[in-house]
């Protein structure tokens, strides 16, 4: 018997779902079937240049080619050889391009180099606004520099600071960290910021929205002031620009252009539908799109408990990632949504920055984003590294707005999608006016 859940005149059909592991089944049968159309063009990495061209050594070459890194990203072949020069940066680049390895390697071989005339003491350090993106980057140095004996330790909170003090103790080149638990390393004499010679600040626009505008100062202060510092930011606000003229000296500006973004690799469709129709429509789109695994974002983590709730009541599994959940569990659920033992994963924008799981299929905008980097940065969720993905974006009566917001901010319009169940009554609004290209 065929299980799909079929939309019969656009209602649901879910009688034949008996259980939670039917559901498993079907989709594990869909992630078998779903086939990347873009898999082998997938990333957007320049094949005409090699890492060797932007004087990295052999050590970091040898471990990059044992990640698949065959060719460097625009931002990569930007950003390595100006940061290798120890030159102060402000980039914009948008998640999913690459943009982690651009100040990681040079970072890297940078202390490598330095690192055999003495011993290990802390002279990097990157400042991430959460700590899914922190132990994200802390893991690719780990990867990166395996070849060489340049060691990170990551901290964040909500985890004991214990093994992190103990890791500090035996010395270590590079602190990945949240800003609040560097604050409280520092206050506690585990850290000392004197030596530092290379600082990020990645996802500046983000770290300032969190209201972390104070302890970044605490920490600049703290911190030599010829050390190289690098900003990068999806977004460069006015509060970028001053924090930037504030700490950067002579700063190289890079950006890539859009084609490298996600905005651009991936189709991303907007429903007109009432906010009491959006469950039922996410239900079609589950059944009939081939939707092997679903990043859905939701304003508030109440909406997101409760979606998780009803769709168990309609024998669809979810999990829900959002700020109340402990460090532990936030780490076992997206574990066990990158190794594919959850297909749909329900979260607030916590999760929009910087989580790094490749082939999401799928995005789904459930409430639009109120901000409209926010959207560039929850789509920046898929297409990673190039690959192609699709956003779907649930658009209600009240949130007609945010789409003309978000359609000015990347200058394109999202593809109207047609003849889908639920579609809202209302008269679809007047295309966005765009700036001439
Ligand atoms: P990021 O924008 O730093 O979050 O990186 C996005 C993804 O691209 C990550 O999964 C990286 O491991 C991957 N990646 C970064 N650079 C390269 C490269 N040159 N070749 C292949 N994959 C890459």
């Amino acid at each position: 018997m065929n299980k799909k859940i079929r939309a019969k005149d656009g209602k649901l059909d879910l009688s034949e779902f008996m259980n939670d592991n039917d559901l498993n089944a079907y989709f594990k049968r869909q992630a078998k079937e779903y086939i990347d159309p873009d898999e082998d063009k997938s990333l957007l990495t320049d094949k005409n240049r090699y890492f060797h061209e932007l004087n990295l050594i052999d050590p970091i070459i040898h471990a990059l080619s044992d990640l698949g890194y065959h060719h460097p990203t625009p931002i990569q072949i930007k950003v390595i050889p100006v940061a290798l020069k120890k030159k102060d940066i402000i980039a914009t680049a948008q998640t999913g391009s690459g943009k982690t390895a651009a100040f990681t390697i040079p970072i890297i071989q940078n202390i490598f180099i330095d690192k055999r005339k003495g011993k290990s003491y802390l002279r990097a350090l990157i400042l991430s606004p959460t700590r899914e993106l922190a132990s994200q980057i802390g893991d690719s140095i780990t990867e990166y520099a395996i070849n060489t004996k340049v060691r990170q330790v990551t901290a964040y909170g909500g985890v004991s600071k214990i093994p992190q003090i103990k890791q500090l103790e035996k010395g270590r080149d590079i602190i990945v960290a949240t800003p609040g638990r560097l604050m409280d390393l520092i206050e506690l004499g585990a850290v000392d910021l004197d030596r530092i010679e290379y600082l990020v600040l990645d996802e500046a626009d983000r770290l300032l929205d969190m209201g972390f505008i104070d302890v970044i100062n605490a920490i600049i202060n703290r911190i030599p002031v010829r050390s190289q510092k690098m900003l990068f930011s999806a977004t460069i606000p006015n509060p970028i620009i001053s924090l930037g003229n504030k700490i950067l000296n002579k700063p190289v500006r890079i950006s890539v252009g859009r084609p490298s973004s996600a905005v651009d690799t991936i189709d991303s469709y907007v429903f007109f539908v009432e906010k009491h129709d959006k469950m039922r429509l996410l239900m079609h789109l589950l059944s009939t799109e081939k939707m092997n695994r679903v990043l859905v974002f939701m304003r508030t983590k109440h909406r997101v408990n409760d979606l998780v709730k009803r769709l168990r009541k309609e024998k669809i599994k979810s999990s829900a990632i959002h700020g109340d959940k402990t460090q532990i569990e936030r780490e076992r659920i997206l574990n066990r949504f990158k190794n594919k033992e959850i297909s749909l994963l329900i979260a607030t924008d916590l999760a929009a920055r910087g989580i790094d799981i490749s082939d999401i299929s799928h995005i789904v905008n459930y409430d639009m984003s109120e901000e409209a980097d926010i959207y560039v940065h929850r789509i920046g969720r898929t297409a990673r590294a190039g690959k192609s993905g699709k956003a779907f974006n649930f658009c209600d009566r009240k949130e007609r707005r945010y789409l003309t917001k978000i359609e000015r901010l990347i200058n394109k319009h999202l593809i109207r999608a047609e003849n889908y169940p639920y579609m809202s009554d209302i008269t679809p609004p007047t295309l966005t006016i765009l700036k001439k290209k």
